[in-house]
């Protein structure tokens, strides 16, 4: 949380700079202070869809009561950006418990270079691991040499097995090897990178679909968690990159990386409202222990106070 609290610091700032600069020398929230709010959520990288979504409540709110107060508006948007905030139910990571009945539970991850996937894994991977949970790593990433090694020098430094083949290989072929190697081995959870090219939809869709389909030839059904990561400093490339993702495969939680140091937090709020997918985790560092499950409150708070 603290670290959280330091991360935004400068997205806070950035943010309540404006906002007291807008709304300085006025009382009540009128047209114009309205309008200088939609260019600061724009420009925190909230996003349009969801910058009208904020301004058009907050318009209704006016409406009802014409003399709403400027030092009221604080509070108000917190409320409203924490009511369109989506996050999984769980609140600490403590707390993240592994569906009994899934065994092992398999998480896909998914995500550009560079985004922070790899760490995500590892940081994911020791925290089962000092769970007690059995883990294994699936090196799907068959695109870059770099991928399977940095995947390998996690799984030394936390200790769990990584199953991999020679680059250039079938990613299919990994995740199939990585099931039946965690089913063998009795493991709790597969986490199975993935490669993160762009640049073509259509073989990102089919590779996916692919590894998906010949995994199901071990356990149907899984994956059991798509994991789509994101890079919270990037703004804009975040929503294209969720866009895309979405569009190829069907995503259920988000990890949004590098929150740490960034002015542009608001990225989590226009993402998590506009595509409707719980933010589960964030990452706030390049540490084994950087990540924390994402909590709106904690988040809203960390933005606002
Ligand atoms: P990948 O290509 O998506 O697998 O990305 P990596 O996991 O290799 O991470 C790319 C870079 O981002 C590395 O230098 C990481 O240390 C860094 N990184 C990853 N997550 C975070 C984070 O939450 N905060 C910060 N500050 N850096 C991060």
């Amino acid at each position: 949380k603290d670290k959280l609290d330091e991360g935004l610091k400068k997205s806070k700032s950035d943010f309540f700079g404006k906002l007291s600069k807008a709304v300085a020398g006025k009382s009540k929230v009128d047209e114009s202070v309205l309008d200088d709010l939609e260019e600061i959520l724009v420009s925190s990288d909230v996003g349009i869809t969801t910058t009208i979504k904020i301004i058009n409540r907050i318009e209704a709110r006016v409406a009802k009561n014409k003399y709403l107060g400027t030092d009221e508006l604080n509070l108000i948007l917190r409320e409203e950006i924490a009511g369109l905030l989506s996050e999984s139910e769980n609140g600490e990571l403590e707390s993240l418990e592994l569906p009994e009945s899934k065994k092992p539970y398999v998480i896909m991850v998914v995500g550009v270079n560079g985004v922070g996937k790899t760490t995500t894994i590892g940081k994911l991977a020791k925290h089962y691991k000092l769970k007690g949970k059995k883990v294994v790593l699936g090196a799907g990433d068959t695109f870059r040499a770099a991928a399977v090694e940095q995947l390998q020098i996690w799984a030394d430094r936390v200790g769990v097995p990584i199953v991999k083949q020679k680059m250039g290989s079938d990613p299919a072929s990994v995740a199939f090897d990585t099931v039946q190697s965690a089913i063998k081995q009795n493991a709790d959870i597969v986490i199975l990178d993935t490669a993160g090219r762009l640049h073509n939809k259509v073989n990102l869709m089919n590779e996916l679909i692919k590894i998906k389909r010949v995994m199901q030839k071990v356990i149907p059904n899984i994956p059991d968690e798509v994991l789509l990561v994101l890079d919270g400093s990037t703004g804009q490339n975040a929503f294209e990159q969720a866009k895309q993702f979405t569009a190829a495969t069907q995503v259920t939680a988000l990890a949004i990386t590098k929150l740490d140091g960034t002015a542009k937090g608001g990225v989590v709020i226009g993402i998590s409202d506009q595509f409707k997918i719980p933010v589960k985790y964030i990452g706030v560092g390049e540490g084994i222990d950087d990540l924390q499950i994402f909590n709106k409150y904690e988040f809203v708070d960390s933005f606002f106070s």
